[in-house]
C-alpha cells in the first residue's frame, strides 16, 4: 500500500508539481506541502502549492513560504501531471480542491497521497501513509532522505513547524522524532520562536473572544460513559475580530479541563455550518466518533463537519459518546 520507492521515482522525474494542504491548513498539512515543494522548486521543477479555503494564508503560516509558492485555489489546474496532496485523508479534505484528483488521473497524471490518518481513504494513485507516524511532516523528512535533499533552515523550519504542532510540543514524540528534532535545530530552527509564533502569540482581542467562550463552557461529567465531555462554541460574531489561529486555540484550553476525558469546540465556519473539534486523553477514541459522524482524524485528536442549530448538533456528538 504504502511506497515510498515508487513516490521516489515519481518525484524524481517530476517538472511540474501541484502541492495540496486541507482545507482550513495547520502546520503540519502547510508545512509539509512547502517543504516538499521547495526541494523541488530548487532542482528545478515548476512547483505550486496551494489549498481549497479559507481564501486567504493563515498569518502565522506564511513566513514558511520562502521561495513565494503558494498560488490561490482558483490557479491550480484541472489536469496538473502530478498531484500531491499532504495530511489530507480523503478528497473531501481537499474542499473546492477535491475535484483536481479526478481531473489528474482523467488526464494521465499521478496523485501523490502524503499523509498518516487512520482514517486515510487510499485516493491516490500512490501512497506514501503512515498512521504511526507522528506528523506529515515526518514523512516529508523520510522523503528529502530517500532524495538526498539536504536539510538546510528553510526546509528545516517547515518540517519543525509540523512537528512541534502536531506532536503537542513534542509530548507525543518518538525516540525518532527526537532524534529527527535535533537534525532540524542543527540546520538553524530557532525552536522558541518558531513555536512561539506558531502557536502562542495571539493579539490582545484574543482574550476577549475568550471571555464569552470560556463563559459558556459546559461539563457534561456522565458522556463517554461517565468519562465526561468538556464543550463550548463559537460563532461567527464571537470569531470576528481574530484570525482563524485564535479559534482553533481555544479547544487546547477547554481541553484542560481535567473532570472530562473528552474535549469539543464548534466553531461556527459559516451561517449555521460548524466545523467541530474534538480532543482526548487516555482511552477514548474520538476518531471513532468523528468518523461516526462523517468526519475522521487521529485517535486523540479528530474533527467532522455539521450543520444547523447548535443544541441539536450537541446533542447529537453525546449520542455518538455515549454509542
Ligand atoms: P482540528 O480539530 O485541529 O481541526 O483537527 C483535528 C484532526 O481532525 C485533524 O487530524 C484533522 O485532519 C481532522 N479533522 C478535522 N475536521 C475534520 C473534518 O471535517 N473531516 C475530517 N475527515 N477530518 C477532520
Ligand atoms: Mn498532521
Amino acid at each position: 500500500m504504502s511506497d515510498l520507492d515508487g513516490a521516489i521515482e515519481l518525484l524524481r522525474a517530476a517538472t511540474d508539481v501541484t502541492l495540496l494542504a486541507h482545507v482550513h491548513p495547520d502546520a503540519d498539512a502547510l508545512g509539509s506541502a512547502l517543504a516538499l515543494g521547495l526541494a523541488l522548486h530548487r532542482s528545478g521543477a515548476t512547483v505550486r502549492v496551494s489549498f481549497g479555503e479559507p481564501e486567504s494564508v493563515p498569518e502565522t503560516l506564511r513566513p514558511l513560504d520562502y521561495a513565494g509558492l503558494l498560488v490561490p485555489a482558483a490557479e491550480v489546474p484541472m489536469d496538473a501531471p502530478l498531484l500531491v496532496c499532504l495530511d489530507t485523508g480523503s478528497v473531501e479534505r481537499l474542499g473546492p480542491l477535491g475535484s483536481r484528483v479526478a481531473g489528474t488521473v482523467a488526464a494521465g497524471g499521478s496523485v501523490l497521497v502524503v499523509d498518516h490518518h487512520a482514517s486515510n481513504t487510499f485516493y491516490g494513485t500512490h501512497h506514501v501513509v503512515d498512521e504511526h507516524a507522528v506528523a506529515t511532516a515526518a514523512l516529508v523528512a523520510q522523503i528529502l532522505d530517500a532524495m538526498d535533499v539536504a536539510l538546510d533552515e528553510p526546509l528545516a523550519r517547515c518540517i519543525y513547524a509540523g512537528l512541534v504542532t502536531d506532536t503537542g510540543s513534542f509530548r507525543r514524540a518518538t525516540p525518532e522524532t527526537h532524534l529527527l528534532a535535533a537534525r532540524l535545530l542543527a540546520a538553524g530552527v530557532d525552536p522558541d520562536e518558531t513555536a512561539r509564533k506558531l502557536m502562542e502569540a495571539h493579539p490582545f482581542a484574543w482574550l476577549g473572544m475568550l471571555s464569552g467562550v470560556l463563559g459558556r463552557a459546559q461539563l457534561a461529567p456522565s458522556a463517554a460513559g461517565g468519562r465526561g465531555l468538556v464543550y463550548t462554541y463559537v460563532t461567527q460574531q464571537d470569531a470576528r475580530d481574530v484570525r482563524p489561529e485564535e479559534i482553533e486555540s481555544v479547544v487546547d484550553i477547554v481541553r484542560t479541563a481535567h473532570e472530562a476525558e473528552v474535549a469539543a469546540v464548534f466553531k461556527e465556519v459559516g451561517p449555521a455550518r460548524w466545523s467541530v473539534s474534538l480532543r482526548s486523553v487516555a482511552d477514548v477514541d474520538v476518531q471513532e466518533v468523528a468518523v461516526s459522524l462523517g468526519g475522521g482524524g487521529h485517535r486523540r485528536a479528530a474533527g467532522y463537519t455539521a450543520e444547523g442549530p447548535i443544541e441539536p448538533i450537541i446533542s447529537r456528538l453525546l449520542e455518538a459518546l455515549s454509542s
